[in-house]
């Protein structure tokens, strides 16, 4: 099994529901370490490129790259003796910027609509007018190409009155953070393209572009070969032929997808099935544990 994480940190609000806090990440690694077999992405695939068994490994994986990986997700996954792969959006590193999703919520919610914290995309519905306004702004903006992003997130900048700076709690790692989780022997560093685009939506050549350089950029500051890779966004209709292809190419390893699934021999080895991690106490996660444990692979 692969696992899906993205952030470690306790936050006032999460509508994407992309955090864990520190307490029940350390709950999840100690159930792994006594359940199952913690193994780095990378030693799974070699596993499975041997015909080695995989049953009862699981390897974590982070995706984007928020400064909460190394200051809150490492020291945990040290303490546990648990290697992760981070995949790392290059052009968010040291840019002083929010994720685009980030920033919507920024604009948007938080904290205009404190009244109702905990809600979030994926339990219910929208329920009051700024709900309603961040779902569908988050629909129109997400398959932008990057210019016409960043135009938009100008505009409801300029309409809300609102700085373009950073929250210190959703900031993406620094250059100087970055290098600093990828000396530590638990991490494996990942590419996750320039700007976090929709692969699909995209001309070849801006495909080529996001997936090239965003590697380029990660291997220039940490001084070491990338060869792994996840798609942004990760569902099916995120990336397509052409991403494969340029991979493929390119020389990467592997790529992570988001779909749930185990992991097996028949996988695909570019688009790897993920399961996503969500704030769960030790009972749900162990609850969940069990589901996908019977989960049928779909190669
Ligand atoms: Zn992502």
């Amino acid at each position: 099994m692969i696992l899906l994480y993205h952030r470690v940190a306790d936050l006032p609000s999460d509508p994407q529901l992309l955090a864990v806090s520190p307490e029940r990440f350390a709950q999840h690694l100690s159930i792994l370490r006594r359940r199952a077999n913690p193994i780095s992405l990378a030693e799974m695939l070699q596993k499975i490129g041997q015909r080695r068994r995989i049953d009862g490994d699981v390897a974590i994986t982070f995706d984007d790259g928020y400064a909460d990986n190394l200051l809150h997700a490492l020291p945990i996954l040290k303490r546990y003796d648990i290697p992760a792969t981070f995949f790392i959006v290059s052009g968010a590193v040291g840019g002083g910027a929010e994720f685009w999703w980030d920033e919507v919520e920024r604009l948007i919610l938080s904290p205009h609509d404190a009244t109702d914290p905990r809600w979030n995309v994926c339990d219910t519905a929208p329920r009051t007018p700024r709900q309603q306004l961040y779902v569908s702004l988050c629909e129109r903006i997400r398959p932008l190409d990057p210019p016409r992003r960043a135009a938009a997130l100008a505009m409801l900048r300029a309409w809300t009155r609102q700085p373009a700076a950073a929250r210190p709690t959703h900031r993406a790692l620094s250059r100087g953070e970055l290098r600093k989780l990828a000396s530590s022997r638990h991490v494996a560093i990942g590419a996750h393209t320039v700007t976090h685009p929709v692969l699909a939506q995209l001309a070849p050549a801006a495909q080529y572009h996001e997936i090239v350089s965003g590697r380029l950029q990660l291997e220039r500051i940490i001084g070491r070969p990338v060869s792994l890779f996840s798609y942004p966004y990760g569902t099916r209709d995120a990336f397509d032929r052409t991403s494969v292809a340029c991979l493929r190419q390119t020389g990467f390893a592997a790529a992570c997808a988001n779909r749930p699934g185990p992991v097996s021999r028949a996988s695909n080895r570019f688009a790897l099935p993920r399961f996503v991690v969500r704030d769960w106490d030790a009972q749900q996660f162990e609850r969940q544990w069990r589901r996908w444990r019977h989960t049928r692979s779909r190669a």
